[in-house]
């Protein structure tokens, strides 16, 4: 199965993705994971998208094309995989179509997931995540037992820098004017499914399984 999930920062693609990704064992591919360890590790590529990132900017399209283009290609994307992040502006989508001819592979989904600014901009100011495994909590609905510290690994958990609230209305507005218009994008295609993520977790899924019968 291969899959794109597309919605506003905050509307729980990563959550979802978990999930999805526990039940139909396809590789999660988030490019805002790819570049966050980029940018830890000091590579080139981290070094040009930092300060895209850090401003609640786009990274180029050149950089990320290139950067999706060899992940894709990597063995665990055979089984399918689930996008999560990308694409986000119609020179990435059509990017992607050209890539997926090349490989003679289809998408057979793709799920918008719809929620209201004034719920994304609550939900990431109180987000906070596992600087080690990424595990996600929220200071009000799931905070870590014990205060900074990950219930899973130990580690230490943190606020993103982009989660600040004047980033966080700067990424709104980057999604409303660069990413949103795929959605008619992939309408026309005939394969767009929209999910309403302001609040049930398993709504997703219950989609998937109803249109692809939970293969
Ligand atoms: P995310 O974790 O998906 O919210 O991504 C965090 C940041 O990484 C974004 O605000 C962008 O600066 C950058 N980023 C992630 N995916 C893309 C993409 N497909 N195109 C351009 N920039 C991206």
């Amino acid at each position: 199965m291969r899959i794109i999930l597309l919605g506003p920062p905050g509307a729980g693609k990563g959550t979802q993705a978990e999930n999805i990704k526990a039940k139909w064992d396809i590789a999660h591919i988030s490019t805002g994971d790819i570049l966050r360890a980029n940018v830890k590790a000091g590579t080139d590529l981290g070094k040009a998208a930092r300060k895209y990132m850090d401003e609640g900017g786009l990274v180029p399209d050149e950089l990320i094309i290139a950067m999706m283009e060899s992940r894709l290609q990597e063995n665990d994307a055979r089984k399918g995989f689930l996008l999560d992040g990308f694409p986000r502006t119609s020179g990435q989508a059509e990017a992607l179509d050209g890539l997926l001819d090349r490989l003679g592979l289809k998408l057979d989904a793709v799920i918008e997931l719809s929620v209201a600014d004034d719920v994304v901009v609550k939900r990431l100011t109180s987000r906070r995540v596992c600087g080690c495994c990424g595990e996600i909590y929220n200071t009000e609905a799931k905070p870590p037992r014990v205060d900074s510290v990950c219930d899973k690994c130990g580690g230490e958990v943190v606020q993103r820098d982009d989660d600040t609230e004047a980033v966080i209305r700067k990424r709104l507005t980057v999604f409303r004017e660069q990413t949103a218009p795929l959605i008619e994008y992939y309408r026309n295609k005939g394969i767009l499914m929209t999910a309403d993520a302001t609040g049930a977790k398993d709504s997703v899924k219950a989609l998937l399984e109803k249109s692809c019968g939970g293969k």
